[in-house]
Parts: C-alpha cells; sequence; structure tokens
C-alpha cells in the first residue's frame, strides 16, 4: 500500500499523537511505501509565534525520527518544501462545496478559540491534496481526523467523475487506541490544552510521576466507570498489555481498585516505553534533520509534478 501520514508542528508531540498515529506509522514502514509529512501550512491557520516555528519544525521532525521513522525506508519531509500541495488544494478548491465544510467538527471547534479564517475553513483540503497528490491508498491517522479522510475520500470520487479516472479512495486506517483522551478525562488529549493534561513524549521521568499521580479517576466503587478511569485503564493496556488492563477493570467492577498501585504501575511503564525514544532524539542534530527533509522533499518532486500536470492536463488547463 501508498500510506501518506502528516503531524503538525504545532508543539509538545504526545502519547496521544504516539498512540493514535506515530507508533503505527512505524509498524507500517516495515512493508509499505510510506510518505510522512511535517504540515506547517496545516499548522499556520491558528494563531501561533512565527519566530519559534523554525524550532517546531525541528523538533517535530526529530521525534518522529526518534519514535522510529527510518528515513531509508520512509520519505519523510515538510509540506511546505512541497509547493504542489498548494497549487493541488486550490484545483480540489474548485470542487468542494462550502456546506461540507461548515460541517468540519474540527473547523468548528477551532474556530470557537481561535480567529476564524478562510486557511482554517480549508484546512481540508489542504489535507485532501497532501493525500491525494501521492495517490495514496491508506492513510494512519487518530480518529478526529475521520471526517477529514472522509472528504479526501469524497473529492476523489468527485474528481473521478467529473474529469476521468485519476484517484484511488483513500482508506483511514485507525490504530486500537485512536482516541486518547486528556489526563483530566476531558476531550482528546490535545498540545493545545493545558500541559497538565498530557503527556508529552520528552517529559522527565519526574514530571511523568507527577502528571499520572495528578490525573482524574472516579472514587472506584460507583456503579458506573468514569471516563477518565476507562483512559487511564486504556493507557495501562497500551503500555502494559491487556492482561494488566483487565485485571484493573475487573477490580474497578468489583469496587476494589486501588489507583495507588494502578498509577505508579502506569507512570513506570510510560517511563520506560518513552526511555529509548528520548535518548535516540537527543543525538539527531539539528543539521541531521534539515538534511533528511530537504532529501525527502527532491525525492518527491517526480511523483508530485506529474500528478499535478495530469490534473491540469484533465482540467482543460494545458494549451
Ligand atoms: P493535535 O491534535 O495534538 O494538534 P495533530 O493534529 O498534529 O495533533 O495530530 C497528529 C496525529 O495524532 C493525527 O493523526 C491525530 O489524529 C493524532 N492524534 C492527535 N491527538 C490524538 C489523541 N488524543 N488520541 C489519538 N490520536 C490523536
Amino acid at each position: 500500500m501508498k500510506i501518506f501520514s502528516g503531524i503538525q508542528p504545532s508543539g509538545q508531540f504526545h502519547i496521544g499523537n504516539f498512540l493514535g498515529a506515530m507508533k503505527n506509522w512505524v509498524v507500517l514502514q516495515k512493508e509499505n511505501d510510506c510518505i510522512f509529512c511535517i504540515v506547517d501550512l496545516h499548522a499556520i491557520t491558528v494563531d501561533y509565534p512565527p519566530k519559534e516555528m523554525p524550532q517546531r519544525i525541528l523538533d517535530a521532525t526529530k521525534d518522529a525520527l526518534a519514535v522510529g521513522i527510518d528515513p531509508a525506508k520512509s520519505i519523510l519531509f515538510r509540506q511546505s518544501d512541497r509547493p504542489e500541495h498548494a497549487e493541488l488544494a486550490w484545483l480540489l478548491n474548485t470542487i468542494t462545496n462550502m456546506g461540507e465544510l461548515s460541517r468540519m467538527t474540527q473547523y468548528k471547534e477551532k474556530a470557537e478559540k481561535h480567529q476564524e479564517s478562510v486557511g482554517l475553513f480549508d484546512y481540508p483540503v489542504l489535507m485532501a491534496a497532501d493525500i491525494l497528490i501521492y495517490k495514496a491508498d491508506g492513510v494512519p491517522v487518530g480518529e478526529d481526523q475521520t471526517q477529514h479522510v472522509e472528504l479526501a475520500r469524497d473529492l476523489a470520487r468527485r474528481f473521478n467523475s467529473k474529469f476521468g479516472q485519476t484517484f484511488p479512495e483513500p482508506k483511514l486506517l485507525l490504530t486500537p487506541t485512536k482516541r486518547i483522551l486528556g489526563l483530566d478525562g476531558q476531550g482528546k488529549m490535545s498540545k493545545s490544552n493545558p500541559s497538565s493534561t498530557y503527556i508529552a513524549l520528552n517529559d522527565s521521568p519526574d514530571t511523568i510521576r507527577q502528571k499520572i499521580a495528578l490525573a482524574t479517576t472516579d472514587a472506584g466503587n460507583e456503579p458506573e466507570i468514569s471516563n477518565a478511569t476507562k483512559n487511564l485503564i486504556g493507557l495501562i493496556e497500551a503500555f502494559t498489555g491487556k492482561e494488566r488492563a483487565e485485571y484493573y477493570f475487573e477490580a474497578r467492577r468489583q469496587g476494589t481498585i486501588k489507583y495507588s498501585e494502578m498509577k505508579p504501575e502506569l507512570a513506570e511503564a510510560i517511563i520506560k516505553e518513552l526511555e529509548p525514544i528520548q535518548k535516540k532524539r537527543a543525538e539527531i542534530s539539528d543539521s541531521n534533520v534539515k538534511s533528511i527533509l530537504s532529501d525527502g522533499a527532491k525525492k518527491l518532486e517526480g511523483v508530485a509534478q506529474k500528478t499535478i500536470k495530469e490534473i491540469k492536463e484533465k482540467m482543460g488547463l494545458v494549451i
């Protein structure tokens, strides 16, 4: 399969990004043709500090390399280094309805928090262009991206029926840990929420212990298991396996669960999993990252330009 996925350089990556998307990238790169992108043009659709952006781009790439993206197996590049993404987004804009973009839940949520802009509104079309320009068949992302991948499929189908068969319909590839909640149990874990609600990939062992110790749970004996508790037991499953998660679910059902036992177990498991990632990350230099990104963009030049040429011909723009 040809795989495409992206991640925004908009702050620290957390275990939600890791479990929902990045860990799956590492598995998929073993047997597929993978393209992974640092989507800086997406990151500028909300308020951001321009002076910090270059470092954020370097850091995001380091995180991707540290979790195990191998530039010898996969292509890792930065979105704005390939101008064909923005060009295809414009062409796709002409077959996108205002209504379908207005229904996007991520747009509605972000528009409430940030200034509304045409860029924020058009975010899903740029994402469709990211995927379709490489004619990807699979898109490994977290559940919050379902609606966006659906739009990419709709646009592929619409383009094909209007202008002739061009794009495969990209499939959504979800992981078992497709939606990790924040440590407060309120909505998805996100880097735009307070740092106490997420575990960053580069949090120190003590910070991880503290954050998990303060994570919200229910009292342990109400009839309903709270979402916050379910989420923590889900993290136990992700970091230590099914058996320990079943043990804690059973204890919770019996009303005998001890969070004072479960939380340190979870914290130590996260620390153990992140330790080699943090070690690897510290060894990657900025200059190494820059050359990986520019090599990646060069490798994609031919295929990206070929798709643009084909589309322009089909749309009647070649004279
Ligand atoms: P964020 O939402 O933190 O800004 P991005 O939009 O850059 O992160 O998302 C990068 C990838 O991580 C996407 O595939 C997204 O679906 C996934 N992801 C983000 N948050 C979560 C979460 N809480 N649980 C599972 N996957 C997530």
